[in-house]
């Protein structure tokens, strides 16, 4: 079996004859070895069932489909779509386990089957709204691997006090641990993107609260990173009615008002989230 590469996906695209849509995020990878790796980061094995994002012509499906016990890959646009079962079918002798939906993946809310593993090279202008959905939807995603614009993996990566660290950053912080997980080059993308690539990874941890104080943390979280360059008293006095009662929310949950919503770690978005009225 040989992965898809550079004149492959040329030939695929010409017979689709797809002009590769910017909005939709379609730079395609034409370069096999950046799929095995990213596989192998992922940890993908014969236990897993692995959900792809927008797999476009399929170069990053056949790897996993390789490794995998099952792929389910959802694709917004139709032609590519309708054409991944074929091309798999071309590239595999025995038939294999793949199921392709034809959705946008931020209105995915239930699956045929339960992923274990997220693998994807997703498309940029969503990727965090996509992976927040995703790991809110689908609690048997134990951990994954996303390709992301370089800024996006930072910011997804960052840690307090750093200048990446902002909303994408404490909100994934809530599901999992996100780390960095290299560069790609814009070389192995056709067409090449004007903006550079990264890996992040991430394992699932236990969520520090249920889905009423994910909520409620998440309007403080926003709330607080709006206007990040304001200490949090003044950042959350629209939230609170004024800085005084914004205030007095902060020290009851042990946080110093004077600081800037970038120095808190989830947890502390958490305690002040945990003071909130079930109206909030
Ligand atoms: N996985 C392929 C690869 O690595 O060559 C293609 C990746 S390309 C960066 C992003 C893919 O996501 C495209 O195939 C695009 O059509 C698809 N896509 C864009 N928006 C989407 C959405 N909201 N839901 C599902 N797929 C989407």
């Amino acid at each position: 079996m040989t992965l898809l590469g550079a004149a492959q996906i040329r030939e695929l695209a010409a017979a689709l004859d797809l002009k590769p849509s910017k909005s939709l995020g379609q730079n395609f990878v034409i370069d096999s070895n950046v799929c095995t790796k990213i596989v192998r980061i992922a940890g993908v094995t014969q236990n897993d069932i692995a959900l792809e994002i927008g797999p476009g012509l399929g170069s990053l499906t056949l790897a996993l489909l390789q490794n995998a016990a099952s792929v389910v890959a959802v694709e917004i646009d139709h032609r590519l779509a309708t054409q991944l079962p074929i091309t798999v079918s071309e590239h595999f002798e025995s038939p294999q386990n793949l199921t392709v939906i034809n959705k946008d993946a931020l209105a995915l809310s239930e699956l045929p089957v339960q992923p274990t593993v997220l693998v994807a090279n997703l498309p940029y202008n969503v990727s965090v709204p996509v992976l927040l959905h995703l790991l809110e939807k689908f609690p048997t995603i134990n951990s994954g691997v996303v390709m992301v614009q370089a800024e996006v993996a930072d910011r997804l990566a960052g840690k307090p006090g750093t200048k990446e660290y902002g909303i994408p950053s404490v909100k994934a912080a809530w599901w999992a641990d996100v780390k960095g997980a290299g560069s790609v080059s814009r070389s192995v993308f056709w067409p090449a993107p004007n903006v550079d690539s990264k890996l992040v990874s991430f394992t699932r941890r236990a969520t520090p609260g249920d889905e009423t104080l994910r909520k409620k943390t998440f309007a403080i979280i926003d709330a607080a990173f709006a206007q990040r360059r304001k200490m949090l008293r003044s950042a959350l006095s629209s939230t609170y009615g004024s800085s005084a009662a914004a205030e007095l929310v902060l020290q009851s949950a042990g946080i110093n008002p004077t600081l800037r919503g970038e120095a808190l770690e989830i947890t502390d978005f958490c305690a002040i989230a945990s003071l909130a009225p079930d109206n909030f």
